[in-house]
């Protein structure tokens, strides 16, 4: 199994035909050198130990994914412990940006105290913190699962494990059941005794690329292999860090196809949140992309002359 990045024509292949499309959209789909492509796999990297066929825009319509509708329409942020953490990224800073990212309804649930709960719990033998077992946990929002949520996504500072042969996991997610759970833990510095001045930034930055990454695939959106992309799949810390934290136009044209915003919008708010909060390089490639779907195309004026002759 050895990953060869696809060549330009096969990532311009996998956006999927243009023709037809409104010009603001052809616009927005077409990478126009805002895109950087997939380098060559390290040895720990994740396409170097995963096979991913890739997943093309024209497949995931075909694969009739999940999205939201007139029912199902709020993603849910769900708190687990949060309360009881002493660094935590903040919750509405985190509400803010699932509400421009997806350009959908974000609301927080009252928080969860997983003490008061039937959750299997274990004391991770290397690391000696304590760890909840992540099916347990999807069991619980399942039960709490509001009835106009798309989706829940559960967040806590806490560590988590999947099984008993495992060390410990990121998080998990039940599609099929639309609830996910993911732990910031090792996304903060100070889980590896790493003093860092800039942990708050660190964590919020990591916060919302986790956030962004795991909520996309509840739309069906699988890992990918045609762009530098926040849905490359991760294997460790340092490749989660290189990921953007925005979509290649192949998977921002399937969110668009499952959530149907505006783009140039959702580009708007995203640069102003990414301002806020100081994520100064996301900040200028906002500003740089969405000069460019601004910009008319050189062909736009003679078409508009033909029209109206
Ligand atoms: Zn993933
Ligand atoms: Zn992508």
């Amino acid at each position: 199994m050895r990953f060869n990045p696809p060549s330009e024509k096969d990532a311009w292949h996998a956006i999927g035909p243009l023709e037809g499309l409104s010009e603001d959209l052809r616009r927005a789909f077409l990478p126009n050198g805002d895109f950087e492509p997939i380098p060559l796999p390290g040895p720990n990297d994740w396409l170097a130990v995963h096979d991913e066929p890739g997943q093309t825009f024209l497949d995931f319509v075909r694969s009739r994914p999940n999205g939201p509708d007139a029912l199902r329409n709020t993603i849910y942020l769900q708190l687990l412990d949060y309360l009881h953490s002493s660094s935590v990224p903040p919750i509405d800073r985190l509400v803010q940006f699932t509400e421009a990212f997806f350009a959908m309804n974000a609301n927080l649930l009252p928080e969860l105290a997983t003490s008061s709960r039937r959750i299997t719990r274990r004391i991770n033998p290397y690391t000696h913190h304590e760890q909840l077992l992540t099916r347990d946990i999807l069991r619980l929002l399942v039960e709490h699962l509001p009835e106009d949520a798309f989706c829940v996504v559960a967040m806590t500072m806490r560590d988590l494990y999947p099984g008993p042969a495992w060390n410990f996991a990121f998080g998990e997610a039940s599609l099929r059941d639309r609830v996910g759970v993911y732990s910031f833990a090792r996304y903060d510095p100070a889980f590896y005794g790493i003093d860092s001045s800039d942990r708050d930034h660190v964590l919020l930055r990591r916060s919302c690329k986790v956030l962004a990454h795991e909520t996309s695939h509840m739309f069906g959106i699988h890992h990918c292999i045609y762009f530098k992309c926040l849905m490359n799949g991760s294997n460790h810390l340092e490749e989660s860090d290189r990921r953007p934290m925005h979509l290649c136009p192949v998977d921002l044209r399937k969110l668009h196809y499952s959530i149907g915003f505006d783009i140039t919008e959702r580009y708007q708010k995203l640069l102003d949140f990414a301002r806020a909060v100081h994520f100064d390089d996301e900040a200028q490639w906002l500003s740089r992309r969405l000069g460019r779907i601004e910009a008319p195309l050189p062909t736009r004026t003679n078409r508009r002359e033909e029209h109206a002759r």
